[in-house]
């Protein structure tokens, strides 16, 4: 084909000149991967996606999800002010490692005992969780290891291992995924869809990472193990929630809690009085 018939088809095919564009914006944006070491664990990985494209891409997740569930939002009363008053905490800790994410925390209306956090810092919390945790503390617990994972990169790390990372540049470059699966398989390793997003190793390093975030905010980090303990008596019998997805065993995973124990100790610092 000659230049000037590409120009006449992709000027018949809108969406398709679209997409092209928004494929040749994705591969120029991702020309190179950055090495990034993770926050407590020290490990050292390669990802193509920038801190900035992170967030955008977890943004637009967010948009979504709040617009989906408009009616869900709750803004005011004793429970918003808890999740409120413990994510900036925790938020304020997790910015230390990742300056250019930008927090915010919403509570939804949703009787599954669930948390996330998007890549950039975009936080969802269930009400469902709420019983479970009980404390402040509990709740920093789960909030630190949601965190963990946005700050370890761990969904731009699945990205990556998926070959999905010029899908992801497409979606952050606003043009249309490639196909609705390919679109689905992102928005499900965001953690925001009802698969198993990450793996045993990525679970177990945002739990070792959580706990040093609480301590950091100024919770007792031993109270994860008694929340845990409560997650897993809740989750008897039932489906577990994406928060206890892939493991082992909980037992095992209180055990590896318990080890990390004296490291978190070690980094609590008192909350100053507000
Ligand atoms: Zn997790």
């Amino acid at each position: 084909m000659s230049a000037r018939r590409v120009v006449i088809f992709l000027i018949a095919r809108p969406l398709i000149a679209v997409a092209i564009a928004a494929l040749v914006v994705g591969v120029l944006l991702l020309r190179d991967t950055h090495r990034q070491t993770t926050p407590v664990t020290a490990r050292t990985q390669h990802v193509a996606l920038s801190d900035a494209q992170q967030t955008q891409l977890g943004s637009r997740q967010y948009a979504k999800t709040l617009r989906d569930n408009r009616a869900d939002i709750v803004a005011s009363g004793p429970a918003y002010a808890e999740v409120r008053r413990v994510a900036a905490r925790i938020e304020a800790v997790a910015g230390r490692d990742k300056p250019a994410f930008h927090w915010r925390v919403t509570l939804l209306r949703n009787t599954e005992a669930n948390a996330y956090c998007l890549p950039g810092g975009k936080i969802v919390v269930y009400t469902g969780i709420l019983p479970v945790t009980r404390n402040d503390s509990a709740l920093a617990t789960v909030l630190g290891h949601e965190v963990a994972h946005a700050t370890a990169e761990h969904a731009a790390e699945r990205i990556e291992r998926q070959h999905l990372t010029r899908v992801a540049a497409a979606i952050i470059a606003g043009g249309v995924a490639f196909t609705p699966r390919q679109y689905l398989r992102v928005a499900a390793l965001l953690g925001a869809a009802d698969t198993l997003p990450f793996t045993r190793s990525q679970e177990s390093e945002a739990d070792h990472i959580g706990l040093i975030y609480m301590a950091r905010a100024g919770y007792r980090p031993r109270q994860a193990v008694a929340f845990w303990r409560r997650m897993q008596r809740a989750s008897k019998g039932k489906a577990p929630p994406e928060i206890l997805s892939d493991h082992p065993s909980d037992a095992h995973r209180i055990e590896r809690i318990q080890k990390w124990l004296p490291e978190a100790e070690r980094a609590y610092t008192p909350a100053r009085a507000e």
